[in-house]
């Protein structure tokens, strides 16, 4: 699947950035109802016509990474309720050996494949969770799955075949769970991230907590030594040692308090095909028209590049707290997170 015709220039916009990263979302659907994601009743489920095949996806990735992405990472909705995912992830592996495969999931599926994805060099896993609280995640997920998410997270580090990170979603409530959370990870080699609550249309009465709220609340209860040299493009990372245990890896993720958008290098693939430039603009470019309207990849490529050239400066979240005019335009779920 090598496109040698397309002109391998990257992606670059009118700002200077170079996109690397896509991040594909191969389903809207979704056996959680994270509360801060979805409304309680769900979203309507787009039509199965309306989901790119996996053919149309292995053909889109293959014209991206000619067009110089380096990183994938599937996501959702929920990745591995897709029926297939697992075969179009081993299709990715075989066709593009060298790209680096990633995985972002809730975990509550993903036990069974743990050594399939080891084996599919899938190395970097980011598994969801908020609370190691049954009756919480009940609460906040309206599923009882805690317990297959748990034992997912000791299989993975069981495996040590993964750069396992555990993400949760920081909002005021977040702060309850914090001890636990450190006692129960602290000795275990996950690093945990949290993320500001964004203001996607379903936050359902979720309080938003700015990453400095956390960053203060961790220095008071152990020594947070702030690890530049690890930051990602989108998190902080701490080197955090709380009640004399060994150091733990702690990042923090604020899209909405300070804003990375100088720095971002990632592009959006909607299971329908669209292609989202930023999480909380309102342009897409409609990728899955021009395929099953016979587009040739040169067509597909110069949309791509197009759409990414118009990327704009930066998101239009204004928020610092959840009140005011920042409500972003479609479902996370939908777009893929
Ligand atoms: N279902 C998978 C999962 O939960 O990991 C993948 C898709 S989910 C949309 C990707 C990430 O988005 C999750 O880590 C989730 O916590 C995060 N997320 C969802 N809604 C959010 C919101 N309103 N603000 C911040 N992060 C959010
Ligand atoms: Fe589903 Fe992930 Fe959204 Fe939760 S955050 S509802 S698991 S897509």
């Amino acid at each position: 699947m090598k496109n040698d015709h397309i002109q391998k220039g990257g992606l670059v916009d009118l700002h200077g950035r170079v996109h690397d990263y896509l991040r594909v979302s191969v389903t809207d659907r979704c056996n959680l109802r994270c509360r801060y994601c979805m409304p309680q009743d769900g979203v309507e489920p787009l039509p199965h016509v309306d989901i790119l095949r996996h053919e149309e996806i292995l053909r889109l990735l293959g014209i991206f990474l000619d067009l110089g992405i380096k990183k994938v990472r599937f996501t959702g909705g929920e990745p591995l309720v897709r029926r297939g995912f697992m075969d179009l992830l081993a299709e990715t592996s075989r066709l593009f050996p060298g790209t680096e495969l990633c995985l972002t999931t809730n975990g509550t599926l993903l036990k069974g494949h743990l050594e399939t994805l080891r084996d599919l060099r899938i190395r970097k896993l980011n598994i969801s969770l908020d609370t190691i609280s049954p009756e919480r995640y009940l609460e906040l997920t309206g599923t009882d799955g805690h317990r297959a998410v748990m034992e997912a997270i000791d299989r993975a580090l069981e495996l040590d075949a993964f750069d396992l990170k555990l993400n949760a979603v920081l909002f005021r409530e977040t702060l309850d769970e914090l001890v636990p959370m450190l006692d129960h990870f602290s000795q275990r080699r996950v690093t945990l991230r949290f993320i500001e609550l964004m203001p996607f249309g379903a936050v359902n009465g979720m309080d938003f907590l700015p990453a400095f709220e956390l960053e203060k609340a961790l220095s008071a209860m152990g020594a947070l030594v702030r690890n530049g040299s690890g930051d990602t493009r989108v998190a902080r990372m701490f080197d955090f040692t709380y009640r004399g245990r060994h150091a733990m890896k702690i990042g923090v993720i604020p899209p909405v308090s300070d804003r990375f958008c100088d720095r971002c290098n990632r592009v959006r693939l909607s299971s329908t095909g669209s292609l989202w430039t930023c999480l909380h603009g309102a342009d897409y470019c409609d990728l899955r028209g021009l395929l099953r309207g016979g587009a040739g990849d040169d067509e597909i490529a110069g949309a791509i590049t197009g759409c990414v050239m118009a990327k704009s400066r930066e998101h239009r979240l204004e928020c610092r707290g959840m009140e005011g005019p920042c409500s972003s335009l479609s479902a996370m779920s939908r777009i893929g997170g």
